[in-house]
């Protein structure tokens, strides 16, 4: 009988896999296979985004079986499974654009070609495929609006035509997923300074129904976005979709129709800006480990080690900042408002190089995406597409009158501000953005 194999690299999903869908409509025997394999040295997957990775294939695992699917999980590099492998006679698969995930693709593409093994490729996890997008010139867009407007341009051909193809329900299993092959993996692994109880706590902050998570939000929440997206303490201010958008166990197709639905507009734009940011990455892959441009290249940094400690433990004795370090501590997640108050602290009051943050955040975070995280700390330090001027840097106090003036945040967070046994501040802000201005000026 003729095989399938359905290669799963980042979309762990049921509904809205393109090529999930496909092989199932193919009928044949379908193999569903998935390589965990570090392509990229400098990104290997970060602690707290293993432990996510954990529940979303064993979550999948339990859909497939639904299906009477098995989720066939190798410890191995891709290429080498598919120069192996001669029982297929069709290959499967999304597109991924991190630059490690595109060699690796055109590798595999290879292979196939050379075996005369049929492949066919999907574009699953973007709503735009980032290589078919220029400007007037035949360019890559560097600035978002310009690029938010072609998309809007092909919203209704592009997504509608997606849709049709793509929002098949299927149902979620209720079997038990078996998981030996996947706690073979290890991705509860001790990573000092991580442990168990904290793995544990993390994950008790989330449940994992991403597609309930998008429904109620976009029926209750998202129309009062623009107003509330700003607002730390709003356990709803957003969607909190990130993480589950990150490992592809939602589709941002299924996003793009429930906002849709409820003419959540400058909800989709952000839905754009993950696109911009991959776009970005795809377009200028050297970004995720330099300056897209340059002009940071000369400044001196202190990247005081005892400082970056204090910043990431949340005792830097600026409330706001500390309170959106313990958040990212116990959840995995930050809210974006303090993602860009945090990193100008750590690039401007403590002037420590914007990869420092990075890779914290890259350790830290449940959603750590590597076209978002470089995009974001690039716009704070002043480098990358659209950012804000290196001169813009926040001042913490002002952002906590504007964003938090209750102070609801910081008390959740940093509860010891109210009764006064609270570390000084590691640096005067006044001092500090007068000496980043002062380099910035030489
Ligand atoms: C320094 C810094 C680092 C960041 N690192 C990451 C990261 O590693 N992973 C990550 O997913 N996002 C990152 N972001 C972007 C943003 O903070 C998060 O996407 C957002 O906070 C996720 O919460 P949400 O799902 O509630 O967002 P919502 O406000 O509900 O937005 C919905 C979705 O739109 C996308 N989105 C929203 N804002 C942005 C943005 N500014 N840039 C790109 N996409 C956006 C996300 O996919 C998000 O899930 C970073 C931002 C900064 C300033």
């Amino acid at each position: 009988m003729s095989k399938i194999c359905v290669w799963i690299r980042n979309e762990f999903r049921l509904n809205d896999n393109p090529a999930l869908i496909y092989a199932l409509h193919q009928k044949k025997s379908i193999d569903v296979i998935y390589c965990h394999h570090n392509s990229d040295h400098n990104w290997k997957l970060g602690s707290a985004a293993k432990v996510w990775l954990q529940q979303a294939l064993l979550n999948f695992a339990k859909d497939l079986k639904s299906q009477n699917l098995v989720l066939e999980i190798k410890e191995m590099n891709p290429i080498a499974f598919f120069q192996e492998k001669d029982c297929y006679d069709e290959i499967v698969f999304n597109k991924a654009f991190e630059p490690a995930l595109v060699d690796q693709e055109n590798k595999v593409s290879d292979i196939l070609k050379r075996k005369n093994i049929k492949s066919k490729i999907f574009n699953g996890n973007y709503l735009f495929d980032p290589e078919l997008i220029k400007n007037k010139q035949g360019q890559p867009f560097k600035v978002f609006t310009p690029f938010y407007k072609h998309c809007l341009a092909m919203f209704e051909d592009l997504i509608d035509s997606q849709f049709k193809l793509q929002l098949k329900e299927y149902d979620s299993g209720s079997q038990v997923a078996s998981c030996s092959q996947i706690d073979a993996l290890n991705l509860q692994g001790v990573d000092k300074p991580w442990n168990r109880s904290w793995q544990e706590k993390m994950m008790s902050y989330w449940n994992m129904d991403s597609k309930k998570l998008i429904r109620n939000f976009c029926e209750h929440d998202a129309r009062k976005y623009q107003e509330q997206r700003d607002f730390p303490a709003l356990e709803s201010g957003t969607s909190k979709i990130s993480p589950y958008l990150r490992f592809g166990q939602i589709s941002p197709f299924r996003i793009y129709h429930e906002a849709k639905k409820v003419n959540a507009n400058e909800f989709i734009r952000q839905l754009i800006w993950r696109e911009f940011a991959n776009y970005t990455m795809f377009h200028f892959p050297h970004s995720i480990n330099q300056d897209l441009y340059p002009n940071l290249k000369h400044i001196k940094w202190d990247n005081d080690a005892e400082m970056i400690e204090r910043w990431q433990r949340g005792l830097t004795g600026y409330p706001i900042v500390d309170a959106g370090m313990r958040e990212l501590w116990a959840t995995g997640w930050m809210h974006n408002r303090v993602r860009m108050i945090v990193g100008s602290f750590l690039i401007k009051d403590l002037l420590c190089h914007w990869t420092i943050g990075a890779k914290w955040f890259w350790d830290t975070l449940v959603d750590a995406d590597l076209a978002n995280n470089t995009m974001g700390w690039q716009w704070v330090a002043g480098s990358g597409v659209d950012a804000s001027p290196f001169f813009r840097i926040f001042n913490p106090y002002l952002q906590t009158e504007k964003f938090d003036p209750q102070m609801l945040y910081i008390k959740k967070w940093v509860p010891e501000y109210m009764t006064g046994d609270y570390p000084l501040p590691i640096v005067d802000h006044d001092f500090a953005r007068k000496r980043a201005l002062a380099i910035l000026k030489q």
